[in-house]
This record gives C-alpha cells, sequence and structure tokens, in this order.
C-alpha cells in the first residue's frame, strides 16, 4: 500500500537489534491524506511510520509540514501500538507534488550548489553547449534513420547564428560534429544492435509518484541511453552521467519493472586519437542499475525537495565535492560574494548593499513560487480526468487521427480531426504534449503544433496515434525571469541600480525637435524618450496611438546613432509596433523569433537563424533595431547582445523580472504600457510579482512618465466611463469624428435601417439567464440575438467581437454566432466596431473578469462605435463599481 500524508513530527535516527543484524530507523509522525485498507490511525489521526535503513537519510532532511509518500509500505503492530513501515520494495519520497528535473539530479550529485548557480546563470551562449545540442539533434536523426552528412550538414546550419555569435565557422563545427555523431554512427552499425532493438528518440517522462521529469535523450529495447559530447576514457560511467541515465530508469520503471541497464555514449572518445590517448577508448559505457542506485537517486531527489521546501540556498559543504576542480569555483566565489552567502568555494567581490539582496530574496522567493505553481499545472495532467481537463481548456481531446508522415528532416508530422466545437487553451505555435490518449503511462510526445482548426497538425520526433492534445506546462519563463533578476543584480550597472532603487531620480536632457506635430502628448512622450538618461515611462490608455508613438521613438533614436531594442511581452505586440515602424518607412530591422511566433507579413524581416555562421551573425549585430519578445530577450543568443536604449511595450503586463529580461541588455529604457489595463499573469498570486515594474516606476516617479490623452478609438459616449473610473477624467477622444463615431459612419451599414437601440452607442441587456457551470445559455442565445441584429443592419462581421469570461461561454455563444468571440485577455492591444461583452455571472459576482476592475475596463474599451453589455443587473448592482457602470450604459 502507498501511504501519503503530511509530516507533523520525526523523530530522531536510532539503532536497533533485528534478526538481519543492527539496523536504523526513524519514526515519522503523519497525518495522512488517505490510507488504503482499515488504517491504523491515532484519534487525532496521526500515523506512526517507521523509516529503515537509508531511509533515515531522507528522514534527516524531511521537516514539519512536508508531505511524505511512502510506497509498498507494510502495516505493523509493536507492543500493542499499530502503524506503518517501509519494506524491501518501499520508495519514500518527500515533497511528491515538487518536480525535479533529471538534470537538477545530475548537478546536485556533482554539488548543491552547481544546481543553484546553474539556476541563476541559465544556459550560456558557448561552444560546448551549442555542439552539445547539434551532436543530440543528429544523434536523433540518426536513430530515425537519417543520413550522418545530410543531418550534420542540416543542423551546422540550423545553429548559424549561435555559431556565427561564437566566432566559429561552419566547416570546422561541422568536421567536429561528424567527428563525435560518427561514433554514434559506428556504435549503431557495430552489432551492439540486433534488428529487434527497438529504439525511440527523445522521450519525454513524467513520474507522479517520485516527482521527477525529464527528457531522455534516447531509448532502446527500453533502456536509457544518454548522449556526453564529452570524453571518458575510464573503463566506467562517470557517476554524475550514471545517476541521470539511473533517474530515467527509475521514471521508466515506475508502472512495471524498471530498466536494469543503462548506456552512456560518450562521443568524443572516438574523436581521440588512439596514438595519443590511453584507457578505455570505446565511446559506449553500460552499468547495471541496480535497485541501490535507484534508491540513491530518490534519497538525491528528496534532498532537492527538502532544500527547496525550506527556501535553503546550498553552500557546497553538502556534498564532498572538490572545489579547485569545478569548473564553476569562479562563478561560484562571484555569487557568494556578491549575495554574501556562505559557500564552500569562498567569496570574492564586495557584497551588494542589503536592500538589493533583500530586493533578490524577495524576488527569488516569489519566481520559485512560481515554479510551484507551473508544477500544480503539470499534476493536473494526472489529477484531472480526460473530460475535466478537456472542460478546463487545457486539452483537446477524442480527436480522431487522420494521417501521420515522415517529413524529409526526419521529424514526423502528425494530423487528427478535432471534434465540432471543441475549445482550449492551445494555440497554433505552442508546444503541447500529443499523446494517443493517455500521456503519462501511454505514448506521449512533444510537439509543436503546425495548425490548429477542424483538424489538428502537430509536428514531433517519434510517430504516434495522435488521440489528445495537453498544455504543457513550461518552466522557461520561471527560469529566465531568475537569471534575469541574476544579471540585474549581480552584473548590472550601478548607475541603473541607483535609480531603480530609488537612490536617485531619473534625469533628462531637454529636447526641442518636433516629433509628432498633432498631437502634444504623443510629441512629449517622444521627447521624453529620446532626452532620457536613465529611463521614460510613456503612459497610453487605450486606442491613444501608443503604437504609432513607439515608431517614433525607435526612428527619433536611431536617427541619433542609437542601437534599440524593441520589445514587448507578447508576439503580436511586437509585430504591430513593427507595423507602425515599416509603415513611417522604417525597415531596417532584425526580428528575432520562431517562424510560428512571427505574424507572417513581418516575416521578411525575421532573422534567419539558419545559414552561412558570419552572416548570421552579422545580421543580428549591424541591425540598428532588434525586435523580440522579452521572453526571447532572455534567450542565449541575445542575452550576450547590447543596446544603448531598449523600449519595451506591454510592460504593464510584465512582471519585474520579466521586464529586467529586455532592460538588462540596454543602456537606457522606455516602458510602454497601461497599469489600468491587464496586469502581470502570476499564478501563484504574489502581489510582488504582479506589480510591473512600469507600476512601481510609475509610482514613484510620475514625473518620468507622460500620459498619452487623446483617444482615437472610442466614441465619447463609450470612452466616458473608462476615462472617469481609470484615468481621472484625463482621456478625451482625440477628434469631433471620433467623439461623435457611429455606427453609419461605416460602409454598407444603412443608417436609416439601424433600430433606435442599434443607434446608441451604448446598451445594457438582461436576458434573465441563469449561471449553469461557467456557461449561460440564455445569455448566449441572446447575445446571438444582439450580434444578429448587427449584422442584419449591414455590419462586416469582421467588425463585431464578442467578449466572455469563461471559455465554457466562448464556445456557447461560437456555436451561435459567426463572429470572433474569445475571453478579454485575448483581445487585450485590438479593438472592434461593435463588441458585445457576455458577464455570464448571476447571484454572485464570481468569476475570472470580475477579479480585478482593470480587466473591465479592457474588456469596455475595445469598442469604437458600439458596446452592448449583457449580464444579470441584479448581480451586477451589487457592487458599486458594477452599479456604476449600470448606471453608466443605462443612461
Ligand atoms: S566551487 Fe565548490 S561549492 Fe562551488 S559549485 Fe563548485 S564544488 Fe560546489
Amino acid at each position: 500500500m502507498n501511504l501519503r500524508g503530511t509530516i507533523i513530527d520525526v523523530g530522531e535516527v536510532r539503532s536497533v537489534s533485528t534478526r538481519h543484524g543492527e539496523r536504523e530507523l526513524v519514526e515519522a509522525t503523519i497525518r495522512p491524506e488517505r490510507i488504503d485498507g482499515e488504517g491504523a490511525a491515532t484519534a487525532d489521526g496521526s500515523v506512526t511510520v517507521t523509516l529503515w535503513g537509508k531511509w533515515t537519510h531522507t528522514a534527516e532532511h524531511a521537516g514539519e509540514g512536508m508531505d511524505l509518500l511512502v510506497t509498498e509500505a507494510e502495516e505493523t503492530e509493536f507492543r500493542g501500538e499499530r502503524g506503518y513501515a517501509t519494506t524491501g520494495d518501499s520508495y519514500v519520497v518527500l515533497e511528491p507534488d515538487f518536480l525535479v528535473d533529471v538534470t537538477d539530479v545530475r548537478s546536485w550529485v556533482q554539488c548543491p550548489r552547481m544546481y543553484y548557480l546553474n539556476k541563476l546563470s541559465g544556459v550560456p551562449l558557448a561552444y560546448p553547449v551549442v555542439k552539445g545540442t547539434i551532436v543530440h539533434e543528429v544523434f536523433g536523426d540518426l536513430l530515425r534513420g537519417r543520413d550522418l552528412d545530410a543531418a550534420v550538414a542540416d543542423h551546422v546550419e540550423a545553429a548559424g547564428l549561435e555559431l556565427g555569435l561564437l566566432g566559429r565557422e561552419a566547416e570546422e563545427v561541422r568536421d567536429e560534429v561528424r567527428r563525435n555523431a560518427a561514433a554514434i554512427e559506428g556504435w549503431l552499425a557495430q552489432g551492439t544492435l540486433t534488428d529487434e532493438d527497438e529504439w525511440r528518440s527523445e522521450y519525454t517522462l513524467i513520474s507522479p509518484t517520485f516527482g521527477i521529469k525529464g527528457r531522455a535523450d534516447a531509448l532502446r529495447r527500453g533502456m536509457p541511453v544518454e548522449l556526453k559530447t564529452g570524453k571518458n576514457t575510464k573503463r566506467d560511467p562517470r557517476f554524475h552521467d550514471k545517476i541521470q541515465a539511473a533517474t530515467y530508469a527509475l521514471l521508466l520503471g515506475e508502472s512495471g519493472d524498471p530498466p536494469d541497464t543503462g548506456t552512456l555514449l560518450y562521443t568524443k572518445n572516438a574523436a581521440l586519437d588512439r596514438s595519443e590517448a590511453s584507457g578505455d577508448l570505446s565511446p559506449a559505457k553500460e552499468f547495471s542499475v541496480g535497485r541501490g542506485l535507484l534508491e540513491f537517486v530518490v534519497r538525491t531527489r528528496n534532498e532537492i525537495a527538502a532544500a527547496e521546501a525550506e527556501r535553503r540556498v546550498p553552500t557546497g559543504y553538502e556534498a564532498d565535492a572538490k572545489c579547485e576542480w569545478c569548473f564553476e569555483q569562479d562563478t561560484c566565489m562571484v555569487v557568494s560574494g556578491r549575495l554574501d552567502q556562505e559557500s564552500k568555494a569562498g567569496q570574492v567581490g564586495t557584497a551588494i548593499p542589503e536592500e538589493e539582496r533583500e530586493y533578490f530574496e524577495t524576488f527569488y522567493r516569489a519566481i520559485e513560487d512560481e515554479r510551484r505553481a507551473v508544477h500544480a499545472e503539470y499534476r493536473k495532467l494526472w489529477e484531472q480526468r480526460p473530460a475535466e481537463r478537456a472542460a478546463a481548456d487545457r486539452a483537446l481531446i477524442d480527436l480522431e487521427p487522420l494521417d501521420r508522415r515522415q517529413l524529409p528532416d526526419g521529424d514526423w508530422e502528425l494530423r487528427a480531426r478535432v471534434p465540432d466545437g471543441a475549445v482550449s487553451k492551445l494555440r497554433e505555435g505552442d508546444v503541447a504534449l500529443a499523446s494517443a490518449g493517455d500521456p503519462i503511462d501511454g505514448d506521449a510526445e512533444l510537439g509543436r503544433i503546425e495548425e490548429l482548426g477542424d483538424e489538428a497538425v502537430v509536428r514531433v520526433d517519434e510517430p504516434l496515434d495522435l488521440r489528445r492534445l495537453d498544455v504543457y506546462p513550461s518552466e522557461i519563463s520561471v527560469s529566465r525571469q531568475l537569471t534575469a533578476l541574476h544579471d540585474a543584480l549581480l552584473k548590472g550597472d550601478p548607475e541603473r541600480k541607483d535609480v531603480l532603487f530609488g537612490r536617485r531620480d531619473p534625469t533628462f536632457n531637454e529636447v526641442a525637435e518636433t516629433f509628432v506635430d498633432n498631437n502634444d502628448a504623443q510629441n512629449d512622450a517622444v521627447r521624453r524618450a529620446v532626452g532620457a538618461e536613465d529611463f521614460a515611462l510613456v503612459h497610453g490608455p487605450p486606442g491613444t496611438g501608443k503604437t504609432y508613438t513607439i515608431a517614433h521613438v525607435v526612428r527619433a533614436l536611431v536617427e541619433r546613432g542609437e542601437r534599440v531594442l524593441l520589445s514587448a511581452f507578447t508576439n503580436r505586440a511586437v509585430d504591430n509596433a513593427l507595423e507602425a515602424l515599416r509603415e513611417q518607412g522604417f525597415e531596417d530591422v532584425a526580428r528575432v523569433g520562431t517562424a510560428t511566433g512571427v505574424r507572417e507579413d513581418m516575416l521578411d524581416v525575421r532573422l534567419e537563424r539558419r545559414g552561412e555562421p558570419n552572416d548570421r551573425a552579422a545580421a543580428l549585430r549591424s541591425a540598428p533595431v532588434v525586435a523580440a519578445t522579452t521572453a526571447t530577450c532572455g534567450s542565449r543568443e541575445l542575452r550576450e547582445d547590447s543596446f544603448d536604449v531598449a523600449v519595451v511595450d506591454e510592460a504593464s503586463q510584465l512582471t519585474e523580472p520579466g521586464t529586467l529580461a529586455a532592460i538588462n541588455l540596454a543602456d537606457r529604457f522606455v516602458l510602454v504600457g497601461d497599469h489600468q489595463q491587464l496586469p502581470p499573469v502570476v499564478q501563484s498570486g504574489d502581489e510582488r510579482l504582479a506589480t510591473s515594474l512600469f507600476e512601481r516606476l510609475h509610482d514613484a516617479h510620475p514625473d518620468a512618465a507622460t500620459m498619452l490623452d487623446r483617444q482615437y478609438r472610442m466614441s465619447q459616449r463609450i470612452q466616458a466611463f473608462a476615462s472617469r473610473e481609470f484615468y481621472d477624467g484625463a482621456l478625451r477622444p482625440a477628434t469631433p469624428e471620433v467623439a461623435g463615431g457611429t455606427l453609419s459612419d461605416l460602409p454598407g451599414v444603412d443608417g436609416a435601417a439601424l433600430g433606435p437601440e442599434l443607434r446608441r452607442g451604448v446598451r445594457f441587456i438582461d436576458p434573465d439567464g441563469r449561471r449553469e457551470g461557467n456557461a449561460n445559455p440564455v445569455e448566449a442565445e441572446r447575445v446571438a440575438a444582439v450580434v444578429a441584429e448587427y449584422l442584419d443592419a449591414g455590419v462586416d462581421p469582421d467588425d463585431v467581437v464578442v467578449i466572455a469570461p469563461f471559455r465554457a461561454q466562448v464556445a456557447e455563444i461560437s456555436r451561435r454566432v459567426d463572429v470572433a468571440v474569445d475571453t478579454v485577455d485575448r483581445f487585450q492591444g485590438s479593438s472592434a466596431e461593435v463588441v458585445v461583452v457576455s458577464f455570464v455571472a448571476t447571484g454572485d459576482l464570481d468569476g475570472p473578469i470580475f477579479e480585478d476592475t482593470r480587466r473591465v475596463n479592457v474588456a469596455l474599451t475595445r469598442a469604437k462605435k458600439s458596446l452592448v453589455l449583457v449580464g444579470d443587473a441584479g448581480a451586477l448592482a451589487s457592487e458599486p463599481f458594477y452599479a456604476r457602470m449600470l448606471d453608466w450604459a443605462r443612461r
């Protein structure tokens, strides 16, 4: 039986004499979630569980409040007291909900402090890293039967940009990779394999039991094979490499017997000259995976989970690693010195001021909390039933496989029919978990969604019957925020930090030039941005032309000889800013992003990563404007770049460390946003993280901000409520035409045919519906009727959008209308002539749109000429803000 519960108390390790000799044990008291069978709980619901032998090591790391899982526990009775104990088949897992990555287990074994340093500094742009990636990709291709030379040439070309930035020549890299890959090919062909050898490349594994996730390089006959691009002339694999492969074995054994053999392939061995190198030069080294090794893996994983639960920063003393042989020694000493941390390596340098250390620690914790929230999303993969996941928009289920075909580069394209009306958070370009139905215990592959409509098309490494697609949570954003935090605090310019930490005010140069001659606020915003010696803020309420202003800012900076990083939270905003820039006649831009992320009409300025390294690097380095999302700013190729000014749009939707990822790369910065619209999305709910740097600086330095106060979108009637509630009444229509805009202004719309209701700029309708789950069918019906009225009056369907708070209601309405329907988050940044908002709620005001009035601001300010609010008047009138909204809408 499996026993799981929260630890109340952990006793001391003691020795007892047993019939097997002296043995160590620890007694832990836990409050179980549930006990299979009769159970042996005491009156207060707690039970005692005895952890025998080496599991006492885990008990030493366990603390009150942590979760403990004992698999294959047995019920015991000793002197009349009943309890539980580990058996020979048991594993003891601490904090099973914390998902440790397999590579983290590996680095922890090398030195726990190395695990911490890796988290802070991320993956650097370094030749061994890039070469390692290429060799891994070639390995995958070889397993899928691709020709060696073709695979090498293809992957070296694909890494053109990174290689160029590292100053490498393609031919030299091809030779080196070919030598490494030849070792693999030779080994594959060497009779090591038989016809029965079954191979799988890149296998994604998640273990709910052990709280570990990872991606194995390959499986051969179900056994893990790990590729290392270094050399190892010893007979045995290196211990930490062995641990990595053994961890995969543990995961593979979760639902059956674990594999008994692991293989490490040291590709550089075959490239060594036999006359010069001695030792065992064979690239493949096998080892037995015994029970002892698997238990060691779990105990190591438990150390990590416990350290994370206690927020302990490893010092390095926890392990036997020798600092003098450690390739991280310099980094380790610098980080220790700058953050004044105890470490085995010692400290160098001066510690950063205490307030900065506090800031670092606050955000470090907040980001780690966010990581736990991401882990909770992983957990839903196995905790929620397929129908529940589909209902929560986290999966598309019941797909009907249509086709699978292998592409020339060895990847597979899977095609399946999507059931009618199925909705989810998945979008084209997303990396998702494709499976044959069970993403945890069945066949599953990580793949990129190429198309998503009536059919889903997914590109994966290995073929499977595509029956289900799941949102695959990613820790990349969390990891990049940590690195941005590290870079800003430990490597950041002291003068920049003085301003960020309020030790001095930002300064500005006077700029007299006129940049925008028909809008004073926009002109002032450009002047401030150009004249800023530290930073400037542009506050852009809806429809005030902030994208247009950004384009002016970028052009003005480039004209002054500055190199500009143009960034935003979303690809959409980056491309909108680029579009505005190009409309103003500026084309000299390098857009960095994936082919699926970049909008089609911007692909011609997208920086191609493939190709001749020198050309690729020159294309990036010589671009006066580089445009990328803030997430991409944290990528290894951009993290090394530098700019004079970073212009960041949607800055109010970014967490503070998320913003740092972009502004770390520049001497000065301009943040553009509106803190009265959607705030950063923070799953853990941490308030510090949910407050953007834009908002913090806006509050601290209102003089550094320019508010764009003339809006070109909404009629006077529509904008009145938002202006009063969110912008102190300062927002006003830019022109009389905007102020008095009506639907009759639209081509094809017959003003005379519009009924009196349609002529009103703002309407409220209470259809007397009832919320059922996350939908309100009566309200959906009425929304459909309203949409039909507008279309009958000649309004183009593309000019109408419907906003609903829940995806269930989005689906309910989508079934009835042929216009765009989505949640408010999807519409931030866009607008439409007619907007219909369905509030769904009846009784209580419960739902995502009501969590923050700023969401309502976004919903209402999408409309240009006609806004219809559909909801339950009683529920809305129950809160003052919505009561005022009702008054205004009914006037
Ligand atoms: S220098 Fe020492 S303490 Fe630091 S990571 Fe290396 S082995 Fe660990």
